[in-house]
């Protein structure tokens, strides 16, 4: 018999499983509103035009496909972390910055993970490091976190009656948590919720994690998509960095590149010195060395040749706009056709949560429904992928949601 007869299967993951089940739809009105990629109006996989002429001038090289260093490319790392921080912060750091490319923003948390559950100074250390994540967060941190060796908890975030940010819950979360915990903060367009602190909340969860010595990890899944503008949306890290943070970056260029195959991101943390620098690279390669011994090329070329040349940034930065702009747009026409059917519920939400995602606050009885009566397919918890939604389909999603609901 097989060595591994006994394997018990596993539970599919359920946002991919999503997709499985949409696939196997024949209603041609299916509407898929579970996977987070970006999609065109036409309902279509989206490759921007910025990374389509940087992969043909890049083609016209004729490059050779050699191995990266363990930590990736030294070039992208610099252009990543100034898209980021910006240059006063570049400025003031004056190249305090350890770091490597990562396998996209998944590989990004999880070497952080892996760093901190190493060498993360926690006073009286009795066992693993404390990672609080908001509650709810992208499905994928607890499994990260806690397969990195870290212990993972939460913080108060969301409130499901409001469908909006419970300030007060989530500071006096992070007051009561444990000092010098590390804290998980989405820079913007939270996933699942949408729900981002304005900028006066940022700065009082600033205050609370600097008087509790709790360490920032911030996920930057989505930067570009809650404005459009790359350095409105990078504006949380940017004060955490004004305030004197030490930050650990997570970046992924998934999103606002369109690179999701690709698997392009990066892992930064601020030091105090060139000689913590040195120390934390020198880690974070035997860490990476015995995982995949580094990292991919080819996504990598496109994002360096669009952040060095300035036709391109300057195109791209328009095309992240685009982006942006179509999924608010969408919001707006979802939102007004369902006050247009009379429908008796308040669907501000809608407009006022940002990024790719509406978290609806549909049931999950709701969701069964949506999917069995009108094909249209979403996550259990009610998240919306706005990026799924088109002209075509927001007046049938709009009478879906309305009939689920009256
Ligand atoms: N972090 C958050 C909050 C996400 O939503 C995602 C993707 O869905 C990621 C990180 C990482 O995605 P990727 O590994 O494709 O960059």
């Amino acid at each position: 018999p097989s060595r591994f007869a006994a394997t018990p299967r596993g539970p599919e993951d359920a946002i991919l499983g999503i997709t499985l089940a949409y696939n196997a739809d024949p209603n041609p009105n299916k509407v898929n509103l579970g996977v987070g990629a970006y999609r065109d109006d036409a309902g279509l996989p989206v490759v921007l035009e910025a990374v389509r002429q940087a992969e043909h001038r890049i083609l016209q090289r004729s490059l050779d496909m050699e191995y990266l260093p363990v930590a990736g490319s030294h070039t992208f790392l610099q252009r990543a972390i100034w898209l980021a921080y910006g240059d006063d912060v570049m400025q003031r750091m004056n190249g305090r910055f350890a770091g490597l490319q990562t396998l996209s923003g998944t590989g990004a948390c999880r070497m952080a993970g892996e760093l901190i559950s190493r060498f993360l100074d926690i006073p009286h250390r009795t066992g693993k490091p404390l990672i609080l994540l908001p509650d709810p967060s992208w499905l994928n941190h607890r499994p990260i976190f806690t397969d990195a060796g870290c212990k993972v908890a939460s913080y108060s975030y969301y409130n499901p009656l409001t469908k909006s940010l419970d300030i007060d819950a989530c500071l006096h979360s992070l007051e009561n948590a444990p000092n010098a915990s590390v804290v998980l903060l989405h820079a913007c367009a939270h996933n699942p919720t949408g729900v981002d602190p304005n900028m006066d909340q940022w700065a009082a969860i600033s205050n609370v994690m600097l008087e509790k010595s709790h360490l920032p990890l911030f996920d930057m899944a989505y930067q570009g998509f809650t404005s459009g503008d790359m350095d409105v949306d990078a504006a949380s890290v940017r004060l955490f960095a004004e305030d004197g943070h030490k930050i650990v970056l997570a970046q992924s260029f998934s999103k606002n590149f369109g690179l999701y195959g690709q698997r392009v991101g990066c892992l930064s943390v601020m030091t105090d010195s060139e000689q913590e620098t040195q120390a934390i690279n020198s880690q974070l390669k035997i860490i990476a060395r015995p995982m995949y011994s580094n990292p991919p090329i080819a996504g990598v070329r496109l994002v360096e040749e669009v952040l060095n040349c300035d036709d391109l940034q300057q195109l791209w930065r328009s095309e992240m706009k685009s982006m942006a702009h179509r999924i608010i747009s969408m919001r707006s026409r979802l939102r007004q056709h369902l006050i247009e059917l009379g429908n008796k519920h308040n669907w501000d939400h809608i407009v006022n949560q940002h990024g790719m995602f509406c978290f609806s606050g549909l049931s999950k009885e709701q969701v069964d429904t949506l999917r069995e009566r009108f094909s249209v397919y979403l996550t259990a918890n009610g998240r919306i992928s706005m990026a799924g939604v088109t002209s075509d389909n927001v007046d049938y999603l709009a009478d879906a949601i309305h009939h689920v609901t009256s």
